[in-house]
């Protein structure tokens, strides 16, 4: 019953011939939370018998959990099925998808429970515990969302500022980070590379004084002037320009520039996730990340989706 190799369908025959069945869908979210067979979530006991339906109870200490306890899949009245068809559809789709086409698509009845899986599937698309970049890293600050321009250090009412980290490989793209910041200051600034960037990297930024404290926090720092240069800032430092405009291309494109401050850092997320898989030739490999990743985590009720943002 439990597998710890990578195991996921290859097309949507495969798909829907595995995952038709409440059953099915609950053993393989146990084949991937538990990999190594069950953990008691109080006592990490590793020994259980089934009670009720689908229902485990711990041999040590009593306690009685599923495999949906304490995830995105908590308290949901939905079948499984239905949330892994949308699991599917949002990872097959390439440039993402809109609360209105996972409605169409899944014939779902309701816009706002489109909405509110589309949030909860946003949640695990950040992977607890992931690696810092390494390298060469390309870092810079943007403003989205509005369209008057604001005064760097500042968010304004209308657009919110956003850190961006680029790893550059031999002249390419790798992975990104991106956050959204309260300001450009030292301190947003040292703290977001700090969590994105691993110690001793070479962090590539323009001459924004918010990166001097960089190199007293263990990092190697290149600055490139962009004052007076005759060269656009686009040329100076192409690889974060380039993720940038991606970046508000997707988030006009897919999501039509519908994006409110409070939800930000959610569709931050989706990106970075789609970004950093961008290569990956099997989609059927991203939904397996995706439900991993959602077994992982915290559950995310309605309220504190609609409520909180959370803060950078
Ligand atoms: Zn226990």
């Amino acid at each position: 019953m439990f597998g710890s190799v990578e195991d996921y369908p290859r097309d949507l025959t495969e798909f829907e011939r595995r995952f038709a069945a409440e059953d099915a869908c609950r053993a393989y979210l146990e084949q991937l939370r538990w990999p190594e067979g069950f953990r008691c979530p109080r006592c990490e006991a590793r020994k259980a018998w089934p009670v009720r339906r689908r229902w485990w109870q711990c041999a040590a200490c009593a306690h009685q959990t599923s495999v949906t306890a304490g995830t995105i899949f908590q308290d949901t009245r939905t079948p499984l099925p239905a949330w892994f068809r949308a699991m599917w559809w949002v990872t097959n789709q390439k440039t993402g998808v809109s609360a209105l086409g996972l409605q169409r698509t899944l014939g779902l009845r309701s816009y706002k429970t489109a909405w509110t899986w589309l949030h909860k599937l946003r949640r695990a698309m950040v992977r607890p515990g992931r690696d810092c970049l390494r390298g060469w890293v390309e870092v810079d600050e943007t403003y989205v969302g509005g369209v008057h321009p604001g005064r760097r250090g500042r968010q304004t009412e209308t657009k919110a500022l956003v850190a961006v980290a680029v790893e550059v490989e031999r002249g390419r793209l790798g992975r990104i980070r991106l956050r959204r910041l309260l300001d450009a200051s030292g301190p947003s600034l040292t703290a977001f590379v700090q969590d994105a960037v691993a110690p001793d990297s070479l962090v590539h930024t323009d001459g924004w004084s918010g990166y001097d404290p960089l190199e007293r926090h263990g990092y190697r720092h290149q600055v490139t002037w962009l004052h007076g240069q005759a060269q656009p800032p686009s040329q100076l430092m192409p690889h974060v320009h380039q993720v940038v405009s991606l970046l508000k291309r997707w988030l006009l494109g897919t999501h039509h520039g519908a994006v409110t401050h409070a939800h930000l850092d959610y569709y931050l997320d989706e990106f970075t996730f789609r970004f950093n898989r961008r290569r990956s030739r099997s989609r059927g490999k991203l939904f397996y990340r995706l439900v991993q990743q959602a077994v992982a985590i915290d559950p995310a009720p309605y309220e504190s989706l609609v409520k909180y943002a959370r803060s950078p």
